[in-house]
């Protein structure tokens, strides 16, 4: 049973294979059953319909095999069927599907949270609740911070993103697509400069002091601090164009929020689980967040995301404030658990060092011949270039030379503000071949201009 061609997992032959033109011919058959079946708000970056994953591919219906650098959004860190995934998984669906962890519950649950008061910064007592999806995480850290302070204020920032529901669209930045035709939005949510050191007007070397200061003034001035109840923010902003915050604006953020009574919440939904480097990112600066919200790297991809914080904030909720029907379902639980194992066991924030290593040099070394490449970026494997008209720094579309890839079979993503950044997110099992003949690739698509 356990050959590659009925299995995905890392036993998948680890290469680059094109059968067909991408997409191929049953890919387009699927796609076009897709379009009159689903609504064209459900996008699709590559429209190859695929079969197996593992390690560091895709193969698809048509039998083509594709680079991955996109791990479904920053999700499959570990692989798409990681085997300790697999496994656990396995036994549970046979063992129990669903209880309701509010009405009889199960030890998977409680492990999942014991292991993520452990694993998140900070040595504080902790507590964590589980729920289905990055914005249900979000959305119920807002709750638990206006229940807790008392205020409603809720301050978000330039380029963030937090997800589709409607506190967290109004927490986003970007109106198309996310909010473009969706209000009206949620009360009491305010924007705030962000660090952006690329794009800062004065330059990258003053870009934390006096974003910082703008923010804090607009807070003090405009909101009034005592009326804040959470300040919310990525430590890298995902969909925002993987913008690391300059050196020293994290920290002065939080510092704020501690001297204000304001709960300082890291969305480290699309940074968390070894992405980075570090388990969480906001390590790189040694920031303490009194609530972190994770999800897209905790379960291999089945639904689960969690909501970890100071004891005493997430105690302050009454019973049956908080939960939800599916939230820790006992599968995602087990693949959580067989998530963190793997990252344990297989050093995968290591892996994640290794993997950036590897990226960054060669995407400089790229940059220094080709004026479309304004600005590289990341930390371990969320890296990111971004694009640029040659001697300017107006936006270059992202999408024109990602599709340029996918022709070759490798899968990227883009992101950004102004939709000009590629976005690279590799399985952190990904083999090193694969990370170099993908960024041959990218050169070739980039050098094409
Ligand atoms: C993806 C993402 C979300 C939303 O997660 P969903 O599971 O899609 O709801 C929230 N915050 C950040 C930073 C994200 O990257």
């Amino acid at each position: 049973m356990s050959t590659a061609t009925t299995h995905g997992g890392p036993q998948l032959p680890q290469e680059r294979r094109l059968l067909t033109e991408i997409p191929g011919p049953r890919s387009r058959e699927l796609f076009a059953r897709k379009q009159t079946a689903v609504p064209p708000g459900i996008g699709t970056t590559l429209p190859v319909f695929v079969t197996h994953a593992g390690g560091g591919v895709i193969v698809d219906v048509d039998g083509n095999s594709l680079i991955d650098f996109g791990s479904g959004i920053a999700v499959t860190n570990v692989g798409n069927a990681a085997p300790r995934v697999v496994e656990r998984v396995r036994k549970q669906v046979a063992d129990f599907t669903h209880t309701c962890f509010m009405v009889a519950p199960y030890e998977s649950y409680v492990a999942v949270c014991e292991k993520l008061n452990e694993l998140t910064p900070g040595d504080h007592e902790k507590r964590t609740f589980l729920v289905n999806s990055g914005a249900e995480a979000v959305e119920n850290a807002v709750k638990v911070a206006r229940h807790a302070t008392g205020r409603q204020a809720v301050v978000a920032f330039d380029h963030g993103y937090h997800g589709r529901t409607l506190l967290t669209m109004t927490l986003t930045a970007k109106s198309m697509p996310y909010k473009h035709g969706f209000g009206p939005f949620a009360p009491e949510v305010y924007r705030v400069p962000l660090a952006y050191p690329f794009r800062w007007p004065t330059g990258p070397d003053n870009c934390a002091e006096e974003a910082a200061a703008q923010a804090i003034d607009m807070i003090t001035k405009q909101i009034g601090a005592e009326n804040v109840a959470a300040v919310v923010i990525e430590p890298i902003a995902g969909e925002g164009g993987f913008i690391e915050p300059a050196r020293g604006f994290l920290p002065r953020i939080a510092e704020f929020c501690r001297a204000n009574g304001i709960v300082f919440i890291a969305d480290e939904v699309q940074t968390g689980f070894a992405r980075t480097g570090h388990m969480f990112a906001c390590e790189d600066e040694g920031v303490v967040p009194d609530i972190i919200t994770t999800a897209k790297g905790i379960a291999g991809g089945l639904p689960l995301a969690a909501v970890t914080g100071r004891a005493d904030l997430l105690d302050h909720v009454h019973g049956g404030g908080l939960g939800g029907t599916y939230g820790g379902n006992p599968l995602a639980c087990e693949a959580a658990l067989g998530v963190l194992e793997t990252i344990e066991q297989d050093k995968l924030v290591e892996r994640a060092r290794h993997i950036g290593e590897i990226m960054l040099p060669r995407l400089r070394a790229i940059q220094e011949h080709n004026p479309i490449v304004g600005d590289v970026r990341g930390r371990g494997a969320m890296i990111a270039v971004e694009l640029v008209k040659p001697g300017t720094k107006e936006p270059y579309p992202a999408a024109d030379i990602a599709r340029r890839c996918h022709e070759q079979g490798l899968l990227v993503l883009t992101a950004g503000t102004y939709g000009n950044v590629l976005r690279f997110l590799p399985p952190l099992v990904i083999p090193d071949h694969l990370l170099e003949e993908g960024l041959s690739i990218l050169e070739k698509a980039l050098n094409a201009d």
